[in-house]
Parts: C-alpha cells; structure tokens; sequence
C-alpha cells in the first residue's frame, strides 16, 4: 500500500534507523507501561517501541494511514483515528507516557492541550522542530525566551536529548529536528494553569516594551514587588508565579 505523504498533516517520515533506536533508547520503555503515541504515521516508531512492550494506544488523524497500520493485525496495538488537539486523553486509563514525532504544524497548540491533562501524563519524549525545543529549553535573558519556556518549565523538567538532521526524514523537512524530554513536576509552582498562561501572555504581548506597559491593564507597581520596569524576557518562572498571585489578589 502506497501513501502519498501529506503537507497538511505535517506528514514528515523518520527513515533513519539508528535515530528510531536512539529515541527508543531515550523513551526506555518497560513492558508493562501505558505509553500512548501521537502520529503513528507508518509506524516508523511504533513497531520497534511494540517490541518492548505488552501494549501500545496510537492516535492518528490520516485515515489512510489508520489502514496500513490496521493492515498489521497487531494485537499490541490500540488505533485511536482522531485529532490530537481535541482527543480527550482522560479516555486513556492510568497515568500516561506520551511520544510522538510531532507534525511541525501543531507543535504548540498541542503542547497547551496536553497541559490541561498534566496530572495524568508522566513524561514526554517528542521530536519537534529545534527552533521550537530551542524555545521550550531556553532561560531567562535569552532571546528566545518566552511564553512557550515559562509555561513548559512552570509545570515540566524539561531537557533537549538530542538534534536530528534533516536527513533522517522523508519528505525532507527545510529545518533541523531535536528530541525534548518533558518529565511532569510533582510539585508544580502553581495548581492552575490559566491565571499564569493569561498573566505570562500579557507580559510577552509586546516583547520590546516593559512589564509596566504590557501589564498596566491587569497590574501596577503599587500591587507587586516584582520590579516592572524590567521586561518580561528578564523574569524566572517563579517570578510569573509572583505575578500571578498579585494579580489574582485583585479580583
Ligand atoms: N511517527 C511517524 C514517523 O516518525 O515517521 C510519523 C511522523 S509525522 C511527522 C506526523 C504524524 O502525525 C503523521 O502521521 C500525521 O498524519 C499525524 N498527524 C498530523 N496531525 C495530527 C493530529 N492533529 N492528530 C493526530 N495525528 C496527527
């Protein structure tokens, strides 16, 4: 069965052998572990992680690649044919590991998705677009600091594992991959992620402009102690955490 690859669906196949072991090295799966893929495609990392396991859910939006995987006849196996970014992940019983070589395209939307699911997911190991770990790894002061980093990091550990060339892929991509691992926070600095995702959203709004400008509809000087006439880019997680605090002591 042949399957045209698919631009809409960020369809980007890995071929590259030794990089498929390098990310089931990372994942290191235990046989009796509740590990749940996201984008299947054509199985690239499904089969060789179904080696280690006694049970693996997929979900995959492409029907056509719903069938060949069908076509496998593994009884491991469970085909959920769905979109990830509105798939209800509470369906899937026990705590959850995620994986998945992510299409480009969805990357971040679904990142904000799985939070909301956070309490149920121990880990995730995804391939993403290295611009995009570059910006979930990066620290205060950096440039490419932002929302993306201080929501990740307020509720993950999280680590770049390793860069993947454009090579390993077919289709080729333009731009270089990399392997994030996301470990859950037990003790996360805050329960709900709204408050600080609304608060962390107005502080980068306008990325040249001080926190007193971006804030000044939500926040004053005289409502916090953490020095607004910095920009955002210069905060910690922590001190979005502070922020968040002072501002909900206004409503
Ligand atoms: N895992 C395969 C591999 O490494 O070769 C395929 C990776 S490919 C980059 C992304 C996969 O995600 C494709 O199979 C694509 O059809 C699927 N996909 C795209 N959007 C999706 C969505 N919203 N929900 C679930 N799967 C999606």
């Amino acid at each position: 069965m042949r399957h045209q690859p698919r631009k809409r669906f960020g369809q980007n196949f890995l071929v590259d052998t030794q990089i498929i072991s390098q990310i089931i090295s990372t994942i290191s799966p235990k046989n009796d572990e509740n590990i749940l893929e996201i984008g299947p495609g054509k199985g690239a990392i499904t089969f060789p992680l179904l080696e280690h396991l006694d049970h693996l859910s997929v979900i995959e939006i492409d029907r056509d690649l719903v069938s060949m995987l069908e076509l496998e006849g593994q009884e491991k196996l469970t085909i959920y044919q769905s979109d990830a970014l509105t798939f209800d992940f509470s369906q899937i019983p026990n705590k959850i590991r995620v994986i998945g070589n992510l299409p480009y395209n969805i990357s971040s939307p679904l990142l904000f998705h799985l939070l909301d699911y956070r309490d149920q997911i121990v880990d995730m190991t995804f391939m993403l677009q290295k611009e995009v770990v570059d910006r979930i790894v990066a620290h205060p002061g950096n440039k490419t600091y932002g929302r993306l980093s201080v929501m990740m990091q307020a509720f993950y550990e999280v680590e770049l594992m390793f860069i993947v060339p454009k090579e390993s892929f077919e289709p080729q991509p333009k731009i270089e991959s990399a392997i994030l691992y996301m470990k859950t926070k037990e003790q996360p600095l805050v329960r709900n992620s709204k408050p600080l995702e609304e608060i962390v959203k107005l502080a980068f709004s306008k990325r040249r402009k001080t926190l007193k400008n971006c804030l000044k509809s939500v926040l004053n000087q005289s409502q916090t102690e953490i020095d607004l006439s910095q920009r955002a880019e210069m905060l910690c997680t922590a001190n979005f955490v502070t922020l968040m605090n002072d501002y909900e002591k206004q409503n």
